[in-house]
C-alpha cells in the first residue's frame, strides 16, 4: 500500500512541510504522499482516531497541539519526553506510535553546519523561553553546549528550563542588552520578526560583540529585523530555514530510514521566501 503522512495543526495553510516532503519523495523515488490537516483543538481526538483508522504512517505535529497530541501516545523519545512536546508521530512496525521531537537538534544541526563546532564552550546567549526554545536548550545541553544563559520577557519561563536542565542562568532582555558583548552566539527564539507578528525586535543589538554569530529560528522573512540588525554589526548570521529543513528531515528518517537532501531543499526554499540572506 501507498505509504502516507500529513502535518496537523491549526492554521496549517502557511506550512512548508508538504511541499519539503513531497519534492523528497519524488527525488528519492519513493512511493508516498504528504498532506496538510487542518486540525482545530477540539477534534484533536478524532483526527488521531482517523489517522490511525486510515493508516497513516507518521505525521508532524505543529501548534496548537504540540504538548496535547502527547496522551495519545504510546511511547515518547526521552527529548520530547524532557521537553513535553511532540513534532513528529511515528507508527512502528506493531501499530503503536511513538513521540519524537525534532526541532531542537534539527536547529543544533543547521548551526553546526552553518558555523561549525569551534564556539561549542563558549558563551551562548538564547533569548526567548517559549515551546522552541524550550525544545533548543535541551538539545544544545544534550550535544555539549555548556555555557548557555537564557533571556526572556517573563523571566521566569526562562528559569524553569534553567532550573530543569540543572545549568545555566535566566535574565531579563534588558540585561541582555546590556551584558550583550559577554556572549560570542545568540538565538533569536521569540516571535519577534514573523513577517505575520506585530513585534520586531526583543532588544537592540548596539552591544553586539565583533564576530559575533547570531542566529534567528524565525525563517518566515528570511531576513527577520533581528538578523539584519546582526548583519549591519558586521555578525555572521545563520537563518532559521536551516532548522526547519533539518527538523523535517530527522521526522523523515525516523519514518523512511533514510536522510533526504538538505542542501537542495535550503536553496529551493530560499528562493521561495525571496532567495539569499
Ligand atoms: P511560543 O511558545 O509562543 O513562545 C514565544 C516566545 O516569544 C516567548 O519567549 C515569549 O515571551 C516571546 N514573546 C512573544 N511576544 C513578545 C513580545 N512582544 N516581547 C518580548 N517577547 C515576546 O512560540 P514558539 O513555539 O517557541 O515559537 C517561537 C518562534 O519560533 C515562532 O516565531 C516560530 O515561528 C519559530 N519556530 C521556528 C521553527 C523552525 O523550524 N525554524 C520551529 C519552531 C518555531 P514570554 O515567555 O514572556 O511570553
Amino acid at each position: 500500500m501507498k505509504k502516507w503522512f500529513a502535518v496537523i495543526g491549526d492554521p496549517i495553510e502557511h506550512s512548508k512541510s508538504p511541499t519539503m516532503h513531497t519534492a523528497w519523495f519524488e527525488e528519492m523515488a519513493i512511493d508516498a504522499a504528504y498532506i496538510p490537516l487542518h486540525v482545530s483543538a477540539d477534534n484533536l481526538a478524532t483526527a488521531v482516531t482517523a489517522l490511525k483508522t486510515l493508516g497513516a504512517s507518521g505525521w508532524n505535529v505543529t501548534i496548537p497541539h504540540k504538548t496535547a497530541i502527547i496522551p495519545f501516545l504510546d511511547e515518547l523519545d526521552e527529548l520530547a519526553e524532557k521537553m513535553g512536546a511532540v513534532n513528529t508521530v511515528v507508527r512502528t512496525a506493531m501499530g503503536t506510535l511513538k513521540g519524537y521531537n525534532t526541532d531542537g537538534v534539527g536547529f543544533v544541526r543547521s548551526l553546526e553546519e552553518a558555523v561549525g563546532t569551534a564556539h561549542k564552550d563558549k558563551p551562548i546567549l538564547l533569548i526567548g523561553a517559549g515551546g522552541a526554545a524550550r525544545g533548543i536548550a535541551f538539545a544544545m545541553q544534550q550535544q555539549g553546549y555548556m555555557n548557555i544563559t537564557i533571556a526572556n520577557r517573563t523571566v521566569a519561563n526562562a528559569q524553569a528550563i534553567v532550573d530543569e536542565m540543572g545549568v545555566g542562568c535566566a535574565i531579563s532582555l534588558t540585561e541582555a542588552e546590556e551584558r550583550l558583548a559577554d556572549f560570542a552566539v545568540l538565538v533569536q527564539m521569540t516571535s519577534a520578526g514573523l513577517a505575520t507578528g506585530s513585534f520586531a525586535m526583543p532588544f537592540s543589538l548596539e552591544r553586539l560583540t565583533k564576530g559575533a554569530i547570531v542566529a534567528d529560528i524565525v525563517y518566515n522573512p528570511l531576513m527577520t529585523p533581528f538578523l539584519q540588525a546582526a548583519k549591519a554589526q558586521g555578525a555572521t548570521i545563520v537563518t532559521g530555514l536551516g532548522m526547519f529543513v533539518h527538523q523535517g528531515a530527522i521526522a523523515f528518517e525516523h519514518w523512511l530510514g533514510r536522510y533526504p537532501n538538505t542542501n537542495s531543499m535550503i536553496v529551493q526554499l530560499q528562493a521561495q521566501l525571496g532567495g539569499q540572506e
